[in-house]
């Protein structure tokens, strides 16, 4: 029977991402969501919403009950869970095949044993698949587990056996340790899965994270799709994901795809599935988990494969052979993923909550957004602070990375803290240019720090800031405006709690800072400003800085106009064109994030032109009133 109406237990970019392909596949769809979520771009987008509870987890996107219940009410044939929350859980999957619904995902059999590290590295090492040395017994006493890791030998790597997240993970590097990491683990694990069971792993030193992403139909038919390098991580989280491994030879990588296909073949496995290796500096790889659901980074082989992954997903759950035969299915070109955080990646990644003011998120030819999040909603601290995944093909590794860097240069997030400098840093680094990023650089790197301000950056932000005012010739009227006998600026920008302070003056029709010539900007260099915030990118750099009034001020006192800061609404305007105006006097009114700001003269001035009127919609910088 075809699936005609899918459910999405999930909610974000993923439910998006699924809701697309139902679209195309022209199947209806159920969106879910909690109080939080109510206006969320996925519940715009289903055909049909439903509400499950409060913001807690468990009365939502967690609540088995709530989900099979709300898949019964609007009669859908199939329950799609997306990643995380419900995705591996026994129970749900269990539920509906109870209420007679399809789960779009792995049988209850593979995802009890794979979710079980122990129990999957028990299966796989029986199939011959190649596990990292360790210890998955059942015997969890202190001793004995003392004497396993000095038996693997030191690093040792402590391990939830229901763990994900990199969650309950401890290194251990001495035996003398070794009691108190143990127990560290164990509350973690007890903490985050009501489980402290434990299996201790060799800690591989020079890791990279290799996955591979295969599939299975419900007539036996297994294939891969290539592999995945998942290396850039940070706190064991990935970052940055790449499609197809560079510089791992033929031979390894054939080893590798056999393996995981073994893997697959050894569980009976149906639907999409990931099977992680860990490998190590002399290309030895080891199983490390099987994820039994679609996974974040699956753009990446889509983007080489031409396979939509999802539509394979639905094809398998209704009982079709899968799509096309391992002969068939072929990799082109090279693709990279970065995930876009709010987080500050120079406080130890810790997210960022906030209203987003501002969302600009390119999307080149071959390249694409998932994002279920727009301008004017928030992140919260109730969900993921992923923003977006962008995603970008091109012909080769290299392409891929200049092309990346121009979707970064080009993008700007206002309103929260982003890793979008961290993005583009990383990006341009030697050793990520030569794939030399281990699971546990950015770890020790100082990949990481804020860009500090350079005069390059000053010039292109006095560059962009005179011709944000100007319509047409710039020169003309920059000059125009030294013309008319202005005192040089004072340029005041804030980074790292400090004030910098420049002098902006006109020279025959040119600018000077600080008195010198300065750096003339190039097509590359790019300036996004926000109200106070400004991102000005150099050289693919990102450098962020903010203004010292938070009005504004500074955009509005450098030339003849006044901008609108955000977007909003005009309430007031209090003067006409025409009229003489004093510094400090109150021109126009408007409202903006239910807050209502007062456009100020920052200088004694003659009104020029009026370009909006009351209760008109304005967009960020859109001019509102012109100064002579
Ligand atoms: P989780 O299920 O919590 O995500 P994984 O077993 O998938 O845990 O491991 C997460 C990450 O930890 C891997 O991507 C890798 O970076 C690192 N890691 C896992 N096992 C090892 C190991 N034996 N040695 C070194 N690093 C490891």
């Amino acid at each position: 029977m075809p699936i005609k109406k899918i459910l999405i237990a999930n909610r974000g970019e993923i439910a998006v991402r699924i809701i697309n392909t139902c679209r195309q596949l022209n199947i209806l769809t159920v969106a879910v969501f909690s109080d939080a979520d109510r206006h969320a771009k996925h519940v715009m987008m289903a055909d049909e919403q439903c509400h499950l509870g409060s913001t807690d987890l468990a009365d939502s996107y967690l609540n088995v009950d709530k989900i099979v219940q709300a898949a019964i009410d609007h009669q859908v044939d199939a329950v799609h869970p997306g990643y995380g929350f419900l995705s591996e859980r026994p129970a749900l999957a269990k539920a509906l095949d109870k209420a007679n619904i399809i789960f779009i995902g792995a049988p209850v059999e593979a995802l009890e044993l794979m979710g079980s590290k122990s129990a999957a590295k028990q299966t796989m090492l029986l199939a011959d698949v190649p596990c990292v040395p360790g210890y998955q017994e059942d015997d969890q006493t202190p001793d004995v587990l003392a004497d396993a890791a000095r038996a693997i030998g030191f690093p040792v790597l402590i391990k939830a056996v229901a763990g994900g997240g990199g969650k309950g993970m401890k290194i251990v590097h001495q035996a003398t340790d070794f009691a108190s990491q143990l127990k560290s683990a164990q509350r973690e694990a007890q903490n985050a899965f009501g489980d402290d069971q434990v299996i201790l792993e060799k800690y591989i030193t020079r890791p990279k994270h290799i996955e591979v992403q295969v599939f299975a139909d419900q007539h036996g038919h297994v294939v891969h799709l290539f592999e995945r390098d998942c290396s850039t991580q940070r706190r064991y989280q990935k970052v940055i994901e790449e499609a197809p491994a560079a510089g791992l030879s033929d031979a390894t990588r054939t080893d590798m795809l056999n393996a995981a296909v073994k893997a697959t073949q050894a569980i009976n496995y149906v639907g999409a599935g990931t099977v992680e290796f860990i490998m190590d500096g002399d290309d030895s790889f080891y199983f490390m988990e099987m994820n039994t659901r679609l996974q974040v980074e699956h753009r990446v082989t889509e983007m080489i494969t031409g396979v939509d992954l999802v539509a394979w997903q639905i094809a398998v759950a209704q009982g079709d052979p899968l799509p096309k035969k391992q002969t068939e299915i072929h990799d082109r070109g090279h693709a990279i993923q970065v995930r876009l955080y709010a987080e500050d990646p120079d406080n130890n990644y810790l997210p960022s909550t906030g209203l987003l003011e501002q969302v600009k998120l390119m999307q080149l030819e071959h390249s694409l957004v998932d994002s279920g999040v727009r301008a004017s909603d928030s992140v919260t601290i109730h969900y993921d602070p992923m923003i977006a995944k962008l995603v970008v093909w091109a012909k080769n590794r290299n392409k891929c990375i200049s092309k990346m860097l121009q979707v970064l240069d080009q993008s700007a997030v206002f309103g929260v803290k982003t890793n979008l400098a961290f993005l583009s840093r990383l990006l341009s680094t030697r050793e990520f240019r030569k794939h030399q990023i281990y699971t546990n650089t950015l770890d020790n790197d100082e990949l990481i720090l804020a860009q500090e301000i350079t005069p390059e950056v000053v010039a292109i932000y006095v560059h962009h800031l005179l011709h944000l005012n100007q319509t047409g010739e710039v020169w003309k009227q920059a000059s125009g405006w030294h013309v008319q006998g202005t005192e040089p600026l004072l340029l005041e920008l804030r980074f790292k709690g400090e004030t910098l302070a420049y002098q902006i003056s006109w020279e025959e029709g040119q600018y000077l800072i600080n008195g010198t010539d300065h750096y003339w900007p190039q097509k590359e260099d790019i300036c996004h400003i926000h109200r106070h915030q400004v991102q000005v990118i150099h050289q693919h750099l990102r450098y962020e800085f903010s203004l010292p009034d938070h009005e504004a001020k500074a955009v509005t006192s450098s030339a003849n106009a006044i901008l609108a800061p955000m977007p909003g609404k005009i309430i007031e305007v209090k003067v006409n064109p025409g009229d003489e105006v004093v510094t400090g006097q109150s021109l126009v009114v408007m409202e903006a994030m239910k807050m209502e700001l007062e456009l100020k003269a920052e200088r004694d001035a003659v009104i020029k032109d009026i370009a909006y009127s009351e209760n008109d919609q304005v967009r960020a910088d859109d001019i509102l009133v012109e100064l002579e």
